[in-house]
């Protein structure tokens, strides 16, 4: 057991796969490293294991922030390196004065606590901000590289809406421009013969970080706003860690519902959706 390591799924896995114990802090002034569990003892759900390699674009501004961040507490030259690395989201070394830290993406919109305890973790081995750093990483598991490969082309520009130009704009608007890790496509059309008695209007796959939008909102009748507020509920569900419990209320918890809030046409938003969900119901 690793009793000073309160992370609950770092307290599962003992040994690799050599039987050897894997350290989860390597000791002060040694290259360290946070790492994620064994895959094996990960529930299945969880996006460990190998997708293809899709490339990651990663927000230089955001980079520059926190690279800012670690020279200001290290006080001498830093080198940080933006990942996505399905096992190691944290390493640093230290070479003759200058620092080089290697971090998961999922750190770049992380909040201002989180951030300063990464720095506290690295530059100062401060233990408490460890446990912050891996709580943080507990709760962004979700966003480790996707374990499932997606199926088939991307559909992205709809005849009446291009997913991809919505989900940049959401991206600076409302995320700093720092998610450089999911996907959206238009889902498929399914044949239908009469009136739906539900429809979800978006989806989120964790294991494949993809947005699937409804083809129904791609008519000319629906306004891009409204698809802009699907597609942002289904980013934030990217970003903001589900509560543990599971169930939709777990899901759509206070902070999810507090972000959701701040879409800027949000009261308008869902009163168009309720003001046409027959519409929407009957729409082939
Ligand atoms: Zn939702």
């Amino acid at each position: 057991m690793t009793p000073q390591l309160g992370f609950p799924w770092i307290s599962a896995p003992k040994a690799t796969r050599k039987g050897r114990v894997r350290p989860w802090l390597a000791p002060r002034m040694a290259t360290a490293v946070l790492r994620v569990p064994d895959p094996r003892v990960v529930p299945s759900q969880l996006p460990l294991l190998t997708p293809g390699g899709a490339q990651i674009f990663v927000h230089e501004g955001a980079r520059q922030a926190l690279e800012r961040r670690f020279m200001a507490a290290f006080g001498g030259s830093v080198q940080l390196a933006v990942t996505d690395n399905r096992r190691r989201m944290v390493t640093h070394s230290r070479s003759r004065g200058s620092l080089r830290v290697r971090v998961h993406m999922m750190f770049l919109g992380a909040p201002d606590r989180v951030r300063d305890a990464l720095v506290g973790y690295v530059v100062h081995s401060n233990r408490e901000a460890s446990q912050i750093v891996g709580e943080y990483i507990d709760q962004n598991l979700h966003r480790i590289r996707a374990s499932r490969p997606v199926p088939g082309p991307l559909k992205t520009r709809g005849e009446r809406h291009d997913l991809v130009a919505i989900l940049a704009e959401l991206n600076e608007d409302y995320f700093g421009g720092t998610l450089s890790d999911v996907l959206v496509t238009w889902g498929r059309r399914t044949s239908q013969a009469r009136a739906r008695k539900s429809i979800k209007l978006g989806s989120y796959s964790a294991v494949e970080r993809l947005v699937r939008v409804h083809p129904v909102l791609d008519k000319p009748w629906v306004p891009r706003y409204f698809v802009s507020f699907i597609v942002y509920h289904e980013l934030l569900h990217h970003v903001v860690p589900a509560l543990r419990g599971g169930g939709p209320a777990s899901l759509h918890s206070p902070e999810f519902n507090r972000r959701e809030r701040e879409f800027r046409r949000y009261e308008q938003a869902v009163a168009w959706e309720r003001k046409h969900i027959d519409r929407l119901l009957r729409a082939g």
